[in-house]
């Protein structure tokens, strides 16, 4: 299993519309993060968690050819608004819907906000979806178990996901005692730290570092990060040997 991370900033991506920080004005092309999603590989098939606003420049830069499914973590719009880009899929596999996988909450956000999608009178061409449900219970992906662990993002339900010995949580700030349980042993987590100070929805650096111990991982690397977090060389001096900053075209294997 390959996993690629195609997008590693928070809401606004970094650089922020406008802004003259050093993080925005750096050259350094990890302190280029588009939105979050991350891409999973396996022998059989391509899998995207989240459709940000940066979906189809992701997917030209990983140079995607096939994708299968798509999992969502919520519905934020940083999360879900490059949902119309699928339709390159679905014209390429001959008109093939695509697998979306969610939540009741979050399919009710979509129909809401893609409501074109489905109409039941749809006008030609709009993107072809197969809604699939999912709760906080194990479910198959083409044959890939799946492992959802429920997350809190300030009063939001969010679910991450474990697929062996990877876990990918973004967009939380609280994780109850027993759904820790089902990180521990994770080889690799990617895990949400938005930037140094407090936040009301998110982990901040120091939440995410003392989760990280907690949970014992082996190796942790953050994501969902802010312009405000600092500039990547210069945060990762602060970071534990185990912890890294995700940046986006990351690639880990398992
Ligand atoms: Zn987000
Ligand atoms: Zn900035
Ligand atoms: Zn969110």
């Amino acid at each position: 299993m390959k996993i690629t991370i195609l997008g590693s900033g928070t809401s606004q991506g970094v650089p922020v519309i406008a802004c003259e920080c050093e993080v925005c004005k750096s050259e350094n092309p990890r302190d280029k993060r588009l939105r979050c999603s991350v891409l999973i590989e396996t022998e059989d098939q391509n899998i995207v968690i989240d459709t940000g606003p940066d979906f189809r420049q992701q997917m030209l830069r990983a140079s995607v050819s096939d994708l299968d499914a798509v999992l969502f973590t919520h519905e934020h719009k940083d999360h879900v608004a490059g949902l119309d880009d699928i339709r390159a899929f679905n014209f390429k596999s001959g008109g093939k819907a695509m697998s979306v996988y969610a939540t009741d909450q979050v399919q009710k956000a979509l129909k809401r906000e893609f409501a074109y999608v489905f109409a039941d009178s749809k006008y030609p061409g709009v993107p072809e979806v197969k809604l699939h449900t999912i709760m906080n219970k194990d479910f198959e992906v083409n044959g890939l178990m799946i492992h959802p662990i429920q997350l809190m993002h300030y009063k939001m339900p969010v679910l991450g996901f474990r697929v062996g010995d990877f876990t990918y949580i973004t967009d939380a700030n609280f994780i109850a005692e027993e759904e820790k349980e089902k990180i521990k042993g994770t080889k690799v987590l990617v895990l949400n730290a938005l930037r140094q100070s407090k936040h009301i929805s998110h982990f901040n650096l120091e939440e995410a570092l003392e989760l990280i111990k907690e949970l014992d991982v082996e190796k942790a690397y953050l994501t969902h990060i802010s312009h405000l977090m600092g500039k990547h060389d210069d945060v990762s001096e602060l970071l534990p040997d185990n912890v890294e900053l995700a940046y986006d075209g990351l690639e880990l294997e398992f």
